[in-house]
């Protein structure tokens, strides 16, 4: 079995010519390689006739799209890595190639980016092929379409790799202002007394896109809000919020915690959940004529835990809505006596964390008074801005951690399994679904789920 500290010495990648590898994995293993963190061999293995100057020319072509400022000697440097393996994946004889470049390498990591239906496909090519000993593997999302095929796709994997050899991406625990949530939650002890049942009055988190879905109709006709960005993003959110202390920072500590909170999560029942599809989703290329998949979802849980019990847990997410931002929102309770005659009794008493896409911000939300003779006030934020440009992208932070074998970011099956126990029971295409019009904030329908505490907190643009 792999030392899951030992650093990868070799990187294959599968898919090499897809679209994720151009897109995201490829600008990352330049970043890596400009800070020397790239084993020596990079191999990639596709079926498009390629040979390896073409592997090379389409990575150049690659990382210059996405850096245009790409220092020349960094990206020759990395294109002399890469090799390049032409290949079915239902070929033996493409597992017996990979391992001739193989030959001498004690931990390589496979990188599955290709098509979840080939996962299996590739995981027993490996075994076959005799190369999986002492590697890892960086399995894509989305790991399963719910919780029996999730169930399964891990019996498939797990039949060869060890439970810490698997590395199951969520770009999203890759991002900087996720990782700060959990570093602002357990690195001051002020909020520790307020972050319970007994202070905090309810916790939502918003994931907006002011876009559609019109490059990828058929991919998202077959997912929906939930799959796509609830079960994994949201809910890994929610698991850092929400967790207990970890006994330390490291590995299984911190994945042992996100687990067990999460297996605490209500799973969500259909009367607390509200889906919705934009004015002309149908309209998309790719997309059924008579689809119901939810472009927008809204939905309430709890967490049965001592510190949470009773706490409400509001979620949303969609497209075409009137903002793109991540945010979350944690309201305190208010006084407990309104001293002060106002005319709305607005919203305070909160921390707001703003997780991107353009701004990254954490806000502590409370009421000031106003100059004159009433006992009237507004809202002040204290707020801290942390945008910043030159942060590593989550894929270059995640393929890196695989690559050095720290699997802390990477979601556990345990958590996975958690995950889709909560959303299984509303993935019915058949419950109500409602429509909305494109840069609303989803259908009005939604507003129902918060109105007893105070409505929902819409991010600003
Ligand atoms: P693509 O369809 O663009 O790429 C698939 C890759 O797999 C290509 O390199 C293709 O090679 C290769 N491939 C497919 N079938 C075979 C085969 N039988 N033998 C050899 N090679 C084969 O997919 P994406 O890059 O979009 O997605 C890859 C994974 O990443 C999926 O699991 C997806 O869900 C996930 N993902 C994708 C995101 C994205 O933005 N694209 C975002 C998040 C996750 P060839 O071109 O030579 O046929």
């Amino acid at each position: 079995m792999n030392d899951r500290n030992t650093a990868a010495d070799a990187l294959v990648l599968f898919g090499a010519s897809g679209d994720l590898a151009a897109k995201k994995i490829l600008p990352a293993l330049y970043a890596l390689e400009r800070r020397r963190l790239l084993p020596s061999l990079v191999l990639g293995v596709a079926k498009s006739g390629w040979n390896t100057d073409d592997f090379r020319n389409h990575a150049r072509t690659a990382i210059t799209a996405h850096a245009p400022h790409a220092a020349t000697e960094d990206v020759t440097r990395l294109l002399g890595h890469l090799s390049y393996v032409d290949g079915d994946y239902r070929e033996e004889a493409t597992f017996a190639e990979v391992a001739k470049h193989l030959k001498g390498s004690k931990s390589p990591l496979f990188y599955l980016a290709i098509p979840p239906s080939l996962f299996a496909t590739v995981i027993e090519g490996l075994h076959r092929g005799r190369i999986d000993k002492g590697g890892r593997v960086v399995v894509e999302k989305p790991f399963g379409r719910d919780l029996t095929s999730a169930q399964e796709l891990n019996k498939i994997v797990r039949r060869v790799f060890a439970e810490e050899q698997i590395y199951r991406i969520d770009h999203y625990l890759g991002k900087e202002p996720v990782q700060n949530l959990l570093y602002f939650r357990f690195a001051n002890g002020f909020l520790e007394p307020l972050w319970n049942r007994n202070h905090v009055r309810s916790l939502e988190i918003t994931m907006a896109e002011n876009f559609g879905v019109e490059d990828r109709g058929a991919f998202y006709d077959e997912v929906g809000a939930v799959r796509d960005v609830v079960q994994n993003h949201l809910l890994q959110v929610l698991a850092i919020l929400t967790m207990e202390p970890p006994v330390r920072f490291e590995m299984e500590a911190v994945r042992d915690e996100k687990a067990k909170v999460l297996s605490a999560v209500q799973p969500v029942r259909p009367e607390a959940l509200v889906r919705g599809q934009y004015e002309g989703y149908h309209q998309v290329p790719g997309v059924a004529p008579d689809s119901r998949r939810e472009t927008f979802v809204a939905l309430r849980t709890q967490i049965d835990t001592w510190r949470w019990s009773g706490v409400p847990i509001f979620i949303r997410a969609g497209k075409q809505l009137g903002v793109t931002a991540t945010e979350v929102l944690v309201r305190w309770n208010d006084p407990p006596r309104d001293l002060f005659v106002e005319p709305v009794r607005a919203l305070s008493n909160y921390v707001r964390f703003r997780l991107g896409p353009d701004r990254v911000e954490i806000g502590l939300g409370a009421r000031v008074k106003e100059n004159g003779e009433a006992m009237s006030g507004r809202l002040v934020e204290l707020e801290v801005d942390r945008s910043s440009s030159d942060e590593e992208t989550p894929y270059e932070r995640l393929i890196g951690d695989a690559l050095r074998g720290d699997p802390v970011l990477f979601a556990r099956q345990d958590a996975v399994e958690a995950s889709w126990k909560i959303v299984d029971g509303i993935l019915d295409e058949r419950l109500p679904l409602y429509l909305y019009k494109p840069n609303s904030m989803g259908p009005t329908e939604a507003l129902g789920l918060t109105a007893a505490y105070g409505g929902w907190y819409d991010p600003h643009p």
